[in-house]
């Protein structure tokens, strides 16, 4: 079965790294919002909007390039 790749929230750190390896994968959540509601940007966080967007090689060199660690399979 094919692996999904999730993000940990709490631990992104909004570095972008992931967005910019895989960008057909991860996004960045801040990047959507066009209405910054809070005016500030701690709340940049990375989000999966398609797992199978890159393949399980290019995913991986995110999660190794990830400085914090939070990417990881699901299942
Ligand atoms: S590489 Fe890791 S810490 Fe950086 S934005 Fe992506 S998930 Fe967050």
């Amino acid at each position: 079965m094919a692996k999904v790749v999730a993000v940990d929230q709490d631990c992104c750190i909004g570095c972008e790294v992931c967005a910019q390896l895989c960008p057909q994968v991860f996004r960045m959540s801040g990047d959507e919002e066009g209405h910054d509601h809070n005016h500030d940007h701690s709340d940049n966080k990375s989000t999966v909007h398609n797992p199978h967007g890159a393949s399980e090689a290019q995913i991986e060199t995110a999660m190794d390039a990830c400085p914090a660690a939070c990417i990881y399979w699901q299942s």
